[in-house]
């Protein structure tokens, strides 16, 4: 079989580079082994403009949201399913520092689309304990990645352009016209492993970074949470009526990517914490994130083997990052437009 493309890795990245390129007219054999720790089968996929203890607009938003929401507009036509959920996030303010800082920066230019000085609670306002103040975030919502990446999955299956077994790096050959994969000659390979693309022999010189995250996954009956909170812990509303995303911890120490008692106590107490109705868990996940130590992605071509290639380093934020970049790489590789500094992992040699 002869591919333009061969994509190893098909979370958000390696499912996204794949949408842009087919649609480039390029195409594609992706070699994915699902993995229930796989970051994009874990993570709630909130898209956030609003971040941090200072609450600046996270890098790009400007480009990066508006992109985002119209490509899972895009991928909802074409797969008949819903991946994208605008949804408001209510962010809770400790104290009157907090409550000044945000009240500032709502009358700072350029926040204006972002930012509410007036949170409106809805039923949050009985059903949780109420904190100092609140501020509101909009542009904001949830990408629904696991569905996103199983529907993009049965698409592929139907165009036979998918192997679901483990990649073995060692069967990759490189010749003069680009890469052999077993049966399957492509004139580049482009690897989206995510966290394990650390182990990747290629790419492992690249400053991976990891962090785990743990979360729950928990029904509240009748709560009727229609937008985020942003407590000490998220609480996502899910498609699923009554279940809720609880999230996360974050750390750079771990073992491997399985849930941990320690974890599962820390979100159960923290949401204890601010609940005000019964709750029962129904799953306990976690996963590792492809973080970078420069916070930005890694994109492009090897500096030594000119048919391999990477898209990887999304970091906590593949769902609002991932749409832009995607189609950023795929430019590239279809016109040959350049990659922006920024991101190319030519900023590493
Ligand atoms: C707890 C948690 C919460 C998060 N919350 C958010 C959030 O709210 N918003 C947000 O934007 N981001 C969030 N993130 C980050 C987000 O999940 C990641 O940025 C994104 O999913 C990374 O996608 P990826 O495709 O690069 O990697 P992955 O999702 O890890 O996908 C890589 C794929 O490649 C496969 N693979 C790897 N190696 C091989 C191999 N050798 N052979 C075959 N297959 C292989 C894996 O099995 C997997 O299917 C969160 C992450 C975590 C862990």
């Amino acid at each position: 079989m002869q591919v333009d493309n061969l994509i190893i890795g098909q979370g958000v990245a390696g499912t996204l580079l794949a949408h842009f390129l087919q649609k480039a007219g390029q195409s594609v054999h992706l070699t994915d082994q699902y993995s229930e720790h796989a970051a994009s089968q874990v993570a709630a996929g909130i898209i956030n403009p609003i971040t941090g203890r200072r609450y600046v607009k996270s890098w790009r938003v400007d480009d990066l949201i508006p992109f985002a929401k119209a490509t899972y507009r895009q991928l909802e036509e074409e797969l008949g399913v819903r991946i994208f959920h605008e949804r408001n996030i209510i962010r809770t303010l400790f104290n009157s520092r907090e409550e000044n800082d945000w009240l500032a920066r709502t009358a700072e230019p350029g926040y204006e689309p972002y930012m509410l000085d007036q949170a409106v609670l809805d039923t949050y306002a009985t059903r949780t304990l109420l904190a100092y103040s609140y501020g509101e975030v909009t542009q904001s919502g949830q990408t629904d990645l696991p569905k996103l990446t199983l529907a993009f999955r049965e698409k592929l299956r139907k165009e036979g352009a998918i192997t679901e077994a483990a990649f073995d790096y060692e069967a990759l050959e490189q010749t003069d016209e680009g890469v052999r994969y077993g049966e399957i000659t492509a004139k580049r390979a482009i690897f989206c492993e995510g966290a394990a693309g650390e182990h990747n022999p290629f790419f492992s010189y690249l400053p991976f970074g990891g962090a785990k995250g743990e979360v729950l996954i928990v029904r509240i009956s009748e709560a009727n949470f229609e937008k985020i909170l942003k407590h000490r812990v998220f609480i996502v509303p899910l498609a699923e009526s009554d279940l809720y995303w609880i999230g996360s911890t974050y750390g750079w120490k771990y073992d491997d990517a399985r849930p941990t008692e320690n974890g599962r106590d820390y979100l159960e107490q923290r949401l204890r914490d601010i609940l005000q109705a019964p709750f029962e868990i129904v799953a306990h996940r976690a996963a590792i994130r492809p973080t970078v130590k420069d916070r930005r992605p890694f994109l492009g071509q090897h500096p030594e083997f000119p048919s391999l290639f990477i898209f990887n380093g999304l970091g906590t934020k593949g769902a609002s990052l991932g749409p832009y970049w995607a189609k950023h790489l795929a430019d590239h590789l279809d016109q040959g437009s350049p990659l922006e500094e920024a991101v190319d992992i030519r900023r590493f040699q």
